[in-house]
């Protein structure tokens, strides 16, 4: 079959890979390059002020190392390497006060007192964190479904910092992380113990689609302009703006979900239900290499999941730092960390990249109808793949793309 996958993201790009061997694939990414949140400097990303020695990501970074079946098992199969990292996370409010993670109490206390000192602060935050694993240990996805964040975390501190983490994770504003919906969130968090490894990937995130490309045989048409997709009863057509009209026998939207509407030419009122609640998250992040904003709280240990509140209005921000994650020597290089919301904290004569992205803004409505989404992926030659149809990170996407496959194959994964 003639195949169009809309996307080249890791939900686009996986679909692509698992049907290749099957059938004609043929891609549009209206972007210049491919990866969607996949952006990785001296690979996909050139000509930046990176040191072309460097690799460094500045979008999608670690994988939790127990959580993420189907991703791990599309690496195995793409023989990628993966190394676990040492997770940890510190909290840093406005207010000057910090909360350190266990690595680095252990590693970086400057003697006994301050060890058992700072040891004492995280006592409050570990005991609401363990309530709140045994509260909602028993919640079931059922429970979970049409509620937001907030029926399941408040303001105690350890909620705060939960919640800040979410913002990283989703790169979504703070301020909108109470309205998240529980259904993704409350898992995430569930399974993301202190004691959870999140894996990183040797020589950087797109080393993967690398590995796609090698053995995909199919076309891929980058900066791609599709005015309308119109759907026939023997298959699709594709009319782009320079006024082709592409015929395909399905088509596979592989973008984040605000824009299927847009995309689509004759939407269905059951399609207009399911897809009208989503819009677009728009965001920045910078590859830097400033730690002078630590210094204000006293501290030289920094980790790949440091959170920030920035004001007392609760505007809030993360540093990731990236040297340990990608093995940098900061005394022969620098320290590199990837930032998000923090630009008014960061040196801009530090800053080597800044990097827009697209997501999909989270919110109960918008999640109301994805199991029809999910349930409906065939109808009418069109499926539907991506992140936003599973945990919303990379584990979402590539079940995307798995369960589109075993559709269009006829086999299960
Ligand atoms: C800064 C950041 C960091 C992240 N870090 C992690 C992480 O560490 N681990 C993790 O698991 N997840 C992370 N994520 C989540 C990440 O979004 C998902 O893991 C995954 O990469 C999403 O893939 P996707 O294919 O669903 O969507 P996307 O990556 O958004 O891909 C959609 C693609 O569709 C294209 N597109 C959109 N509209 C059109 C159109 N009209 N025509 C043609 N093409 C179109 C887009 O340009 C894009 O390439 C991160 C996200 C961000 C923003």
């Amino acid at each position: 079959m003639k195949i169009a996958i809309i996307g080249a993201g890791a939900a686009g790009m996986s679909t692509a890979y698992l049907l290749n061997k099957h059938h004609d694939i043929t891609i549009f990414e209206r972007q210049s390059i491919i990866g969607g949140n996949i952006r990785t400097l001296n690979k996909n990303v050139q000509g930046t002020q990176l040191d072309t020695n460097l690799i460094l990501d500045c979008g999608v970074l670690e994988f939790q190392s127990g959580h993420f079946p189907n991703f791990h098992k599309l690496m195995n199969r793409l023989n990628i390497t993966m190394a676990k990292g040492e997770t940890s996370s510190e909290l840093f409010l406005a207010n000057g006060h910090c909360y350190k993670s266990g690595a680095g109490l252990m590693h970086h206390s400057k003697n006994f007192n301050e060890f058992l000192n700072e040891a004492q602060k995280l006592t409050p935050v570990v005991k609401g964190y363990m309530q709140f694993l045994l509260a909602e240990y028993r919640v079931t996805s059922e429970d979970l479904y049409d509620k937001t964040v907030s029926t399941y975390l408040d303001n105690d501190i350890h909620a705060v910092w939960l919640k800040m983490l979410l913002m990283y994770a989703y790169s979504m504003p703070y301020q909108k992380i109470a309205d998240f919906p529980a259904e993704i969130a409350i898992p995430l968090l569930r399974h993301s113990t202190m004691f959870t490894k999140w894996d990183r990937m040797v020589g950087g995130v797109y080393t993967y689609i690398e590995k796609i490309l090698e053995q995909f045989e199919g076309t891929i048409h980058c900066s791609a302009k599709i005015e309308a997709v119109y759907r026939t009863d023997t298959g699709i057509i594709i009319s782009t703006a320079s006024r082709e009209r592409l015929f395909f026998d399905k088509v596979i939207f592989a973008v984040t979900p605000e824009q299927v509407l847009n995309l689509l030419g004759d939407a269905s009122a059951d399609e207009i239900r399911r897809f009208k609640a989503w819009q677009e998250n728009k965001i920045e992040t910078l590859i830097h290499t400033d730690i002078s904003f630590y210094e204000h709280f006293g501290v030289s240990y920094y980790t790949e999941f440091d959170v920030f509140q920035t004001d007392a209005q609760g505007q809030c921000g993360y540093n990731a730092y990236l040297n340990r994650l990608y093995d940098i020597d900061p005394i022969e290089y620098s320290h590199y960390s990837l930032a998000y919301n923090l630009g008014a904290q960061i040196d801009s004569k530090t800053i080597i990249h800044k990097q827009d992205h697209n997501t999909p803004l989270y919110s109960v409505d918008a999640l109301r109808y994805r199991h029809e989404i999910i349930e409906t992926n065939g109808e009418n030659h069109t499926f539907h793949a991506g992140a936003y149809l599973g945990n919303g990170l990379h584990e979402g996407a590539i079940t995307s793309a798995y369960s589109v496959s075993d559709l269009l194959t006829g086999s299960t994964h």
